[in-house]
């Protein structure tokens, strides 16, 4: 019995983390590399204590299609040698949507973490990586019964669909109780941004950057890494203003200054989740999102960089919701059980 997990960026190893842990020691780890910075990496794999990956692609820093391809190629090959029972993949990415197909093209069934998002916004690749990768899959453990309804509306529909929640909550609450104290501070906000829609845009990205640099509270930039290269690239100052910009930060060290933050500012899905556990409001910076369930509570949509000032002043003055009301409101994510509950959906395909 096989469960091969393939995985390739960040937010595809916190997420799957609970999943591995739940599985062990039946998993192998694939890495296609397509996140390779120690920073981005192996970070996490540390921080969650996870096995080595039995194999490292080295796919990073290619184009989206030539990383998609060598997974497809690369993952065939492995598999041709050892028929893993079951594939597992999560999100969006090009290695999840590579990692389909390479199982697809091997009748190996597939599990899909985090199926179902929809953002209907097909300028995104994410969007075609998650609908090509649930059009495949044989198992679709969806957050929540929105993301359900958007695979019904797709025709796909009953025994392979399981709402699980997100595992990102079991992953934030795995690690909550080992933060530090935290102590007094003044009111700060975190940043982050790495989509190609804000960031490969150098007029866009100088826009955001000079946005968050003229807040009336100081605002700690965690930068991405393709932000850091087009910043470079295009010579744009990441630290105007009150801007405090930083290389990525580890998982423990990101959840510790948002658990202390007044704010959150930001293009990532997974913050998106997370502020609904952590309590924060966050101001989006997106034309549309996948995560639906948390706009107009947690989270305000906007699409203009030059309103990141007035949403952000607006959350500060407590409108529309201060911090007491947040805290009341339940993640639609679930409770942190979403690891358990997939793995043992994952468990079934091998019986
Ligand atoms: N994150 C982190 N350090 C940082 C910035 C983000 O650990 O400096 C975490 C964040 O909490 C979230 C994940 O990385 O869990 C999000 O990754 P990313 O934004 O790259 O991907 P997305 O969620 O947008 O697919």
């Amino acid at each position: 019995m096989s469960i091969a997990v393939v995985l390739g960026t960040r937010p595809e190893i916190i997420k799957l983390a609970p999943v591995i842990a739940e599985l062990q020691p039946d998993t192998d780890i694939i890495h296609t590399g397509q996140h390779f910075d120690d920073a981005m990496s192996k970070v996490f794999f540390d921080l969650f204590a996870l096995p080595e990956p039995t194999h490292n692609l080295g796919v990073g820093g290619t184009s989206r299609g030539a990383q998609i391809g060598e997974t497809v190629k690369t993952l065939d090959g492995l598999f041709a040698e050892n028929l893993p029972d079951v594939v597992v993949v999560q999100g969006d990415t090009n290695t999840t949507m590579g990692a389909a197909i390479a199982a697809n093209a091997r009748g190996i069934p597939i599990a899909h973490v985090e199926a179902g998002l929809r953002s209907y916004d097909r300028a995104m690749p994410e969007e075609h990586n998650r609908v090509v990768t649930d059009h495949i899959a044989d198992l679709h453990l969806v957050p929540t019964p929105t993301s359900a309804e958007n695979l019904a509306k797709e025709g796909i529909t009953g025994e392979g669909v399981v709402v699980t929640g997100n595992t990102v909550v079991d992953a934030v609450q795995h690690l909550s109780g080992t933060l530090p104290p935290a102590g007094a501070q003044e009111p700060y906000a975190v940043a982050t941004f790495h989509r190609p829609e804000n960031v490969d845009d150098p007029t866009r990205l100088a826009q955001i950057v000079s946005q968050l640099g003229t807040l009336s509270i100081p605002v700690i930039f965690a930068v991405h890494p393709r932000t850091s290269a087009m910043a470079d690239r295009h010579g744009i100052d990441l630290s105007v203003g009150t801007l405090d910009s930083r290389p990525p930060l580890g998982y423990l060290e990101f959840l510790g200054l948002l658990r202390s933050s007044s704010l959150v500012i930001g293009d990532s899905g997974g913050l998106q989740e997370e502020v609904s556990v952590m309590k924060k409001p966050m101001v989006v910076l997106r034309r549309s999102t996948e995560r639906p369930e948390v706009i107009g509570t947690f989270c305000k949509l906007i699409e203009d960089p030059i309103k990141i000032g007035p949403a952000a002043e607006a959350w500060l003055a407590g409108n529309p919701h201060d911090l007491d009301t947040l805290a009341d409101i339940r993640s639609p994510y679930g409770d942190g059980d979403a690891g358990a509950r997939s793995a043992k959906e994952i468990q079934k395909l091998l019986t």
